[in-house]
C-alpha cells in the first residue's frame, strides 16, 4: 500500500534509521478504510511498543496524509480482522448517552429540544428540515444523536445517514478522485432519515454546496426527514449559497442559548450522578457559576474531579473545583487567551492591543474595548472581574459594556457578523 510507504517515510523524520527498521520493517499494511489504517506485527511485545511509542506519530503521519483523524487498528499475528461497519446496514455511529433521556432542558434549549422529539417521533412530516443552531459546546449533536437513536429505536427499518459537513466534503473530494459520485450519490440519497452536523464547513465550497443540494432536493421531495446543525443560522453564513439559505429558512429553525444558572446545576448534577459521584449542593452551585458558556467544559471538569475522587479518595471542595477548571481551561484548546481576543479585535478595528487596554475614547476604540469584553464573556470562562482587569476597567463597566454588545446583537444585523467573523479569526489564530 502506498499509504504505508508514505507514512514510513514521514516517520523517518522523527524516527532513527535503527527504530524504523527494528520496529516495522517486518510491519504490513493490511486495510485502510475510511478514517482507519489497520497494520500488522508479528508479535504482542511488537504491537505494544507500537501502540504505546508509535501510534501518535503514525496517526499524525496520516492526518498529514488526508487531512482528517484516523485510528490505528494493530493486529498480531494471523489475528482476524473484521472490517468496520460490516455489520450494521445504516451510517449511524452509536454514540452512547446521546439520548433524550440524558438530555437536560432548560429555558435555553427548551424549543430545540421539543421540535427535535416532534421530528423523531414523526419523521418526514410536518419540520423539514430541522434546523438546530447554537455554539459549540451547547448540545446540538447530541439532539441530533438523540433523533437519530429514537428512530433506530422506533422505526428500524430505516435508513439513517450521518455525516459532517467536512466530512461531506472530503469523501465528495475521494468520490470524485476515484471516480465513484455514483456511490457516493447512493450512499446519502438513499436515506430515510439524514443528520449533518456541523453543515457551516460546507459553506464557500463550491461543488460541495451544489452536491449538498442535490442531495437534500433527493431526500427531501422522497419525504424523508433532514435534520441540520450549525455554529450559526443560515442567513449569517455569508459564503451559504442561496438555494441552499432558502431551503434551510424554509424548515423548522430552533436556536440553542447557553444554558441558565440553574440548567447549568441540573446538567452538572446529572453528569455527576451518572458517573457515580456525589456532589454536595454548594459545590455544584459552584461549579455552575463558574462555567458558564459551554456544557462540553462543564462535563469536563465534572470528569476531572471524578477522577480526582477515584485517585485521591478526598471530599470534592472549591479548592478541587477550582483545580479540575483550570486543566480543563489548559486542556481545552477551544478557549482562547483573552490576549488573543484582545490582539483579534484590536487588528479588526485597525487598532492596536494598547489602544484597547489605554483610555481612549473615540468611538471606534470603545466600541473594539465593548467587542472584545463581550467575546472574552463568551469565548472564555473569566469572571467580569477578570476581563475588566485584562483590559484596566472595572466590573460594573463590563458588565454594561457586554450589556451594550448584546442589545447591538439584536438591533443591528452586522453586529452579529462582525462578531463571527473577529470569533473566527481568534479561532484560526490561536
Ligand atoms: P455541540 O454539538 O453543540 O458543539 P455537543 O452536543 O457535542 O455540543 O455537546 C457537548 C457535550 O455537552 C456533550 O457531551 C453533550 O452530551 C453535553 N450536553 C450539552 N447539552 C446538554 C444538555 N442539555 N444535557 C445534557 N448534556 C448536554
Ligand atoms: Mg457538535
Amino acid at each position: 500500500m502506498d499509504i504505508w510507504q508514505e507514512v514510513l517515510r514521514l516517520l523517518r523524520n522523527e524516527l532513527t534509521p535503527t527504530a524504523i527498521n527494528t520496529w516495522f520493517s517486518d510491519c504490513e499494511p493490511v486495510d485502510l478504510e475510511e478514517c482507519r489504517l489497520v497494520i500488522r506485527t508479528p508479535s504482542d511485545f511488537k504491537r505494544n511498543i507500537i501502540a504505546s511509542r508509535f501510534a501518535s506519530s503514525i496517526k499524525a503521519a496520516l492526518t498529514d496524509i488526508f487531512s482528517c483523524d484516523f485510528d490505528l487498528l494493530i493486529l498480531v499475528g494471523d489475528e482476524e480482522y473484521e472490517k468496520e461497519g460490516d455489520v450494521g446496514s445504516d451510517e449511524f455511529p452509536e454514540m452512547a448517552g446521546y439520548t433524550f433521556e440524558n438530555f437536560i432542558v432548560g429555558s435555553s434549549n427548551k424549543f430545540a429540544h421539543a421540535a427535535a422529539i416532534a421530528v423523531a417521533e414523526n419523521p418526514g412530516k410536518n419540520y423539514n428540515p430541522l434546523f438546530i443552531y447554537g455554539n459549540s459546546g451547547l448540545g446540538k449533536t447530541h439532539l441530533l444523536m438523540a433523533i437519530g437513536h429514537y428512530i433506530r429505536e422506533h422505526f428500524p427499518e430505516k435508513k439513517i445517514s450521518y455525516i459532517k459537513g467536512d466530512d461531506f466534503t472530503n469523501e465528495l473530494v475521494k468520490a470524485i478522485k476515484e471516480g465513484k459520485t455514483a456511490d457516493f450519490r447512493d450512499k446519502y440519497r438513499t436515506a430515510d432519515l439524514f443528520l449533518v452536523d456541523d453543515i457551516q464547513f460546507i459553506a464557500g465550497k463550491q461543488s460541495t454546496q451544489v452536491e449538498f443540494f442535490h442531495t437534500f432536493n433527493y431526500i427531501y421531495e422522497a419525504g424523508h426527514q433532514i435534520v441540520i446543525t450549525s455554529d450559526r443560522p443560515p442567513m449569517e453564513m455569508s459564503l451559504l449559497d442561496d438555494r441552499l439559505r432558502t431551503r434551510f429558512e424554509g424548515g423548522l429553525m430552533a436556536d440553542i442559548a447557553p444554558p441558565d444558572l440553574e440548567t447549568r446545576m441540573a446538567i452538572a448534577r446529572n453528569k455527576a450522578t451518572r458517573l457515580g459521584l456525589i456532589l454536595p449542593d454548594d459545590v455544584i452551585q459552584y461549579i455552575a457559576s463558574k462555567i458558564t458558556v459551554n456544557v462540553r467544559q462543564l462535563e469536563g471538569v465534572i470528569k476531572r474531579l471524578t477522577a480526582y475522587k477515584d485517585i485521591l479518595n478526598t471530599e470534592i471542595t472549591k479548592e478541587a473545583v477550582d483545580r479540575a477548571i483550570e486543566d480543563v481551561a489548559r486542556k481545552d484548546p477551544d478557549i482562547p487567551k483573552p490576549e488573543s481576543i484582545i490582539r483579534e479585535t484590536a487588528k479588526y478595528y485597525s487598532l492596536q492591543p494598547q489602544d484597547l487596554k489605554g483610555n481612549n475614547r473615540s468611538k471606534t476604540t470603545a466600541l473594539a474595548r465593548q467587542v472584545s469584553m463581550y467575546l472574552m464573556r463568551n469565548l472564555t470562562n473569566l469572571s467580569l472581574n477578570d476581563i475588566g482587569s485584562e483590559l484596566g476597567r472595572n466590573h460594573t463597566t463590563t458588565l454594561s459594556s457586554i450589556r451594550k454588545i448584546e442589545d447591538l446583537m439584536h438591533t443591528d444585523p452586522k453586529m452579529s457578523v462582525i462578531i463571527r467573523d473577529i470569533t473566527s479569526n481568534i479561532t484560526t489564530s490561536s
